[in-house]
């Protein structure tokens, strides 16, 4: 599979939306967890552009700088902020508007270089019901 240049720079933008308020934080970083290192590992080596683990004790891809992980490739981190996980909004009203409308376009965007993978799911159900062939 292979990511869109747009999708590259959606995921880029969101990136660089948040990080002024997780530069805010007072304990950065503490949303991450090793699972989602985890999936990112994995799609970057669907994506043939693998990475390599920073040697961080409990975060794979966590290096010295921040995470080493490209923002589409760890999806579910780069939507992650924790005033819109847990209040459905940031106090900045602006922000919370250009977050969703960005969002919405990187999903999108996301989800059409990832269509490979209904495809995948078709097939694999085809093959437990006996059809093989059936979703070409
Ligand atoms: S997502 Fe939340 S915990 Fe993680 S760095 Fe940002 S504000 Fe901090
Ligand atoms: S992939 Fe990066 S942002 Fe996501 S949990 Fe791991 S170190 Fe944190």
């Amino acid at each position: 599979m292979t990511f869109s240049n747009e999708t590259i720079s959606l995921f880029q933008q969101l990136a660089d939306l948040t990080a002024p308020k997780c530069r805010e934080c007072r304990a950065p970083m503490s949303c991450c967890s090793s699972e989602y290192c985890e999936m990112a590992l994995i799609l970057a080596k669907e994506a043939e552009t693998p990475l390599e683990p920073t040697g961080h004790p409990r975060l794979k891809l966590m290096g010295p700088n921040g995470c080493v992980a490209p923002p589409h490739l760890r999806p579910l981190c780069t939507f992650h902020l924790c005033s819109i996980n847990n209040n459905g909004y940031d106090k900045d009203a602006e922000f919370t508007k250009q977050y969703f409308e960005l969002r919405k376009q990187a999903e999108y965007a996301w989800g059409v270089d990832y269509s490979w993978q209904e495809k995948l799911d078709e097939d694999a159900k085809s093959l437990v019901r006996g059809t093989p062939g059936k979703s070409e």
